[in-house]
């Protein structure tokens, strides 16, 4: 390390590196976003400034009014893109730009593939950020100061995207921070006045600050102010363009796709607000991630007071991007204080209906749309059936399912759909639990049911088991789960009792009853299976196996349950079991017959040794005649 300057060579997080490589390759045929990105910092670091600047207005010294500059030097072939922000300290400078803090990110670079197309859609959902510059750029250097700084802590970072970038300490008159590209020799293309202005236009029309153009070369020409410079969310709804609502959302998001839909709207009133919404099109990496960031970003009068304000809207809406501009909340309101305030409360609860309003138009004007949302975030959405009773029934409206009737395992079906079709005599929604698509297709529970005409949901998705718990009804229609113990398929007809059915055949589950007691709670006649020999049920009151699975999974202790063996008596199978005189045999296909009932909802057994060497003795039994 020098002395004076603390000259020092670093290396990029492993993280970095790849994505470095990545997003260069990717991103090529989309290389203009750099300018986008570095602009889309400049003014998240004005805003952070002037947030700072409330509690502490020394810091804006004499340079009140924030700006973002874009010189470009034909001369020296560079572009440097200049804010008076809030800088960076040397600490923050080799933090932010030599590691990515996301927890994840590892696993997620490594699914990246080679393939253009597909990584960059990846890379969209990662969020490209600073790091673009280096897709036109052959050097990087990025000089700052931290607003508060004194002038000898300035800093300057160096790099060349290679694997390592230099850091040392500078004199630095400025606050904020200037990034300047040295470009690539194949990209002298954007040392143009009217493509930069175009680009900014286009891409960074909505910063709320003015981000001016400056041509170095010509003292003549002073800089100008190429965009709007109003925040676009308090602009009115029809003077603002798709585009510009589009390029706000990638501002916003760091999302690199287009959103699938958004809403904007002033409440004035009781409380005063603004919100601007975005549905985006495809799921972040983290989205499974407890802790990753989520929530609104919050500005007071046009003031941003926060990133990632939680509080407006509800866990399972966390995939919801956007903007909140309060007039009545006090410039310095604090998480703390927006997490006990029955306006905030208020507010979340209208900006929660909001974005059901938007997802029902969304379904109803636009399913294909609708497809890719409930692909990318219908199991959060489902989440939402558990945690917020008050809107359950709009939710449930919002589900799409696979069911026996629809097309392989596309999740296209609404509960509308299911009751259109339903017999008028049908009062209950039917439903079965199933570890994957495959399994809960061929289930047995599904036979008679099937035959006669009977449409069932088909739930496969790892929470269904946790909303099934909580659906309880919809339009006046109880859920029955198909693989409960009192189902009841007699839908219309004539309905018999249980104990009637195994009346008629007591010794056959008296002695199978024998042979399985420490296995399952009982042995009935089932009237839901057609061609298959047999099948597990659950008692009403029992966990099912999926929930039972999930519970066990995450460690809590259980009490032992059951199942219910229900064999159809009409099998072959169970006629051979029934003439078997053989005390051994019959026993041995007993305990078979109930694991293959196990094995067909996907079950594991508990002890599979066992069963092969059961099944293989049978074999052999049968072979010797
Ligand atoms: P993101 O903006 O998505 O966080 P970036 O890679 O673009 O990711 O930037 C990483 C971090 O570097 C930012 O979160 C910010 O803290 C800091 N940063 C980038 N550009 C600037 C800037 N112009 N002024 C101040 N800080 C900046």
């Amino acid at each position: 390390m020098n002395e004076s300057t603390g000259r020092e060579t670093l290396g990029f997080q492993t993280e970095v590196k790849q994505l470095l490589q990545l997003m260069i390759h990717s991103l090529y045929s989309n290389k203009e976003i750099f300018l986008r990105e570095l602009v889309s910092n400049a003014s998240d670091a004005a805003d952070k400034l002037r947030f700072e600047a409330l509690a502490e207005p020394g810091l804006l010294g004499d340079d009140p009014d924030f700006r973002v500059r874009v010189e470009y030097d034909q001369k020296a072939g560079t572009i440097t893109v200049a804010d008076n922000g809030i800088g960076m300290s040397r600490d923050e400078l080799v933090e932010n730009l030599g590691t990515i803090a996301r927890s994840g990110t590892a696993e997620f670079l490594q699914q990246m593939t080679g393939d253009e197309k597909n990584d960059a859609r990846l890379i969209g959902q990662f969020g490209v950020g600073f790091y673009s510059a280096f897709i036109v750029a052959e050097k990087v250097v990025v000089e700052s100061r931290r607003a508060g700084l004194p002038a000898e802590q300035g800093v300057r970072w160096e790099s060349e995207g290679q694997g390592e970038f230099t850091i040392e300490t500078i004199e630095r008159d400025e606050r904020g921070t200037r990034v300047t590209l040295y470009l690539k020799s194949g990209e002298k293309e954007f040392l143009d006045g009217l493509r930069l202005e175009t680009l900014i236009r286009k891409y960074s029309d909505h910063i709320a600050f003015p981000v001016e153009l400056d041509d170095v070369g010509d003292d003549e020409k002073k800089p100008e102010t190429v965009n709007s410079a109003t925040a676009l969310w308090t602009r009115s709804r029809s003077e603002i363009s798709d585009d510009e609502y589009r390029e706000f959302y990638k501002h916003l998001s760091h999302d690199f796709s287009d959103p699938l839909c958004w809403s904007h709207n002033r409440v004035e009133g009781k409380r005063q607000y603004t919100s601007l919404i975005y549905i985006p099109g495809n799921a972040p990496f983290d989205l499974w991630n407890r802790d990753a960031p989520r929530g609104l970003k919050l500005y007071v009068q046009r003031v941003f007071i926060m990133d990632d304000a939680d509080q407006f809207l509800p866990l399972y809406l966390r995939f919801v991007k956007g903007v909140v501009d309060s007039s009545d909340l006090p410039l310095n309101v604090s998480r703390e204080l927006l997490q006990k305030n029955a306006d905030i409360d208020a507010m979340r609860s209208a900006l929660t209906r909001r974005v059901l309003d938007m997802l029902s138009k969304l379904a109803k004007n636009e399913p294909d749309n609708y497809a890719t949302f409930w692909a990318a975030f219908g199991e959060v959405l489902k989440e939402g059936i558990v945690e917020d009773p008050g809107n359950r029934e709009k939710l449930l409206k919002l589900m799409r399912f696979a069911t026996t009737r629809s097309e392989g395992d596309k999740r296209d079906q609404s509960l509308e759909d299911y009751l259109g079709r339903a017999a008028a005599t049908q009062d209950k929604i039917y439903y079965l639990l199933a570890e994957n698509y495959a399994t809960a297709v061929a289930s047995p529970h599904l036979e008679k049911l099937r035959e006669q005409g009977t449409e069932v949901l088909l739930l496969y998705d790892r929470i269904d088991a946790w909303v099934v718990d909580h659906w309880e009804e919809f339009e006046g229609k109880k859920f029955a789960d198909v693989t409960r113990e009192q189902l009841d398929v007699s839908e219309g007809g004539e309905s018999i009792t249980q104990q009637a059915l195994n009346d008629e055949h007591k010794p056959l589950l008296k002695k199978m009853r024998a042979k399985l007691k420490d296995r399952v709670e009982a042995v009935n006649v089932s009237r839901r299976l057609v061609d298959s020999a047999a099948c597990v049920v659950t008692g009403e009151q029992d966990l099912s196996p999926q929930l039972r699975r999930m519970l066990e999974a995450s460690g809590q202790a259980l009490p032992e349950s059951k199942p219910i063996l229900e064999i159809n008596v009409g099998h072959p199978l169970v006629s051979r079991l029934a003439a078997e005189s053989d005390d051994r045999r019959f026993a041995d296909l007993s305990n078979i017959v109930l694991d293959h009932a196990l094995l067909a909802e996907g079950a594991q057994l508990d002890d599979p040794a066992q069963y092969v060497r059961r099944m293989n003795q049978y074999l052999l039994d049968i072979e010797q005649g």
